[in-house]
């Protein structure tokens, strides 16, 4: 989809941000603090491709603000990924982690390639330069990347040997990593039932029946298809998903385990046996309760904000609405629940699988799910109560409590 809008993707968060520093009081010198990332670092990351030719790939490190911990944020293999994205990322975990209060501070990493159409040798070895090249800006108790968009647990697993062969054994330097090399149980599925649970809260508040619900995802990468077979689990009716080949609808509620086993077999949701096709344009106009936006940025703009016909948007992905689409879409009376809430899940199991790692621990899985519902529900009724009590969306008092967390500890700390 064109971006219509010149700001960049940073500008955009930064407009989040600042309307949360009006309503705060916030002055001059400390909003430009809280805007502006720690410290950055961009490296060049030379590949020896399969071809034998050599490619440069742009690689870079974000870290946001470091004031309530370690940094934490995923690293995002991506055509899209440069700078002014990864800044952005970066600054939406510093408001993720305090939103719902877990000790990190907020950062992001990417590389500027295009994941699908390399080889897993190629990927193996971009991982491992990448890895050395940021390797002196990370630690476990400095800056601790993740998964994200384009990457996975096998991801993990090479960036955790590479920077293990310079410090040693270091399992706690990564996080979703496989369980085998100290990942914690429940990691994979986490932001996916983080989801689901806020899809939950939200169904409960405003009255809409979850069972029955329908159910439009855009997405079916980690995020996405957990989302769909937790919903599905929840009785909810997955009326339409897609990736990045296409979409499939069904009205009467696509069958989740049907849906699996196609995408396993032809690697793409499009041309699920029995769906009409769908494009991910056309998906994100679909009449439904609930629309899950679970791929890429801004794919919701000022230009297909009025077509959205959802009563609820729900934001799985980063950022997946420009400023003005918030706008358009509050002004209609649709409900927009943020990404700094809605996708924490992930984060937090990677919060439990550290901790796991710094005391060498493994938790079984009932506790993983039961806390990650604990610590999702409360952000989401602190969300829920500021957002009743000050009339104001649920963006607005997310980013407000985020705020106003980061700047406390700013302050106790002596940074402002
Ligand atoms: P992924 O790479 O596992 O899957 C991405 C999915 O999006 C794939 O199905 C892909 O085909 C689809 N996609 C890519 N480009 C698309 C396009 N142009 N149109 C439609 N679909 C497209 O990534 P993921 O980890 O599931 O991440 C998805 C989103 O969730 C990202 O915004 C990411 O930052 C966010 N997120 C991920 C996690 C996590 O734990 N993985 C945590 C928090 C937030």
């Amino acid at each position: 989809m064109a971006i219509l809008t010149s700001m960049s993707v940073f500008d955009e968060v930064n407009v989040f941000l600042d309307r949360a520093s009006e309503r705060l009081g916030l002055d001059d010198g400390v909003r430009e603090m809280l805007r502006t990332p720690w410290r950055e670092l961009q490296v060049s990351v030379p590949v020896r491709m399969d071809d034998g030719t050599l490619k440069i790939f742009k690689g870079y490190r974000v870290q946001h603000n470091g004031a309530r911990g370690p940094y934490k944020g995923g690293v995002r293999y991506h055509p899209m990924a440069d700078y002014e994205e990864v800044r952005a990322l970066a600054s939406l975990m510093t408001w993720k982690n305090a939103l719902v209060n877990i000790p990190f501070g907020g950062a992001k990493g990417g590389v500027q390639c295009d994941p699908r159409t390399m080889s897993e040798g190629e990927l193996k070895r971009l991982t491992r330069r990448y890895t050395t090249q940021i390797e002196h800006l990370i630690g476990v108790n400095r800056d601790i990347p993740a998964p994200d968009l384009g990457t996975n647990s096998q991801t993990m697993a090479w960036m955790m040997d590479s920077y293990s062969q310079i410090h040693g054994y270091t399992p706690g330097i990564v996080t979703g990593k496989p369980v085998e090399l100290g990942g914690s149980v429940g990691r994979d599925s986490a932001t996916g039932r983080g989801v689901a649970f806020v899809t939950r809260e939200v169904a409960r508040d405003l009255n809409v029946a979850a069972e029955g619900a329908r159910i439009v995802v855009q997405g079916f990468g980690q995020v996405g298809s957990w989302t769909v077979r937790l919903l599905g689990e929840m009785g909810c009716k997955i009326i339409a998903v897609s990736d990045v080949d296409g979409g499939a609808y069904y009205p009467r509620g696509i069958d989740v385990g049907l849906l699996m086993q196609h995408k396993e077999e032809a690697g793409t949701v499009a041309g699920l046996r029995g769906s009409e096709p769908i494009t991910n344009e056309e998906l994100l106009e679909l009449e439904c309760e609930f629309l899950i936006p679970a791929a890429i940025d801004r794919v919701i703009d000022e230009r297909n904000a009025p077509r959205v016909r959802a009563k609820v948007v729900i934001e799985a992905a980063n950022h997946p609405l420009t400023p003005e689409a918030d706008s358009i879409l509050t002004e209609r009376g649709i409900t927009v629940v943020p990404d700094i809430l809605v996708n924490a899940g992930g984060v937090i199991v990677s919060y439990f699988e550290w901790t796991q790692n710094l005391y060498q621990h493994q938790w079984e899985m009932d506790r993983v799910n039961d806390e990650l519902n604990k610590i999702m529900t409360r952000a989401y009724k602190s969300v829920k109560e500021r957002s009743d009590y000050e009339d104001i969306t649920f963006r607005e008092a997310a980013f407000l409590i985020g705020l106003e967390r980061v700047a406390r500890v700013a302050e106790m700390r002596g940074f402002i």
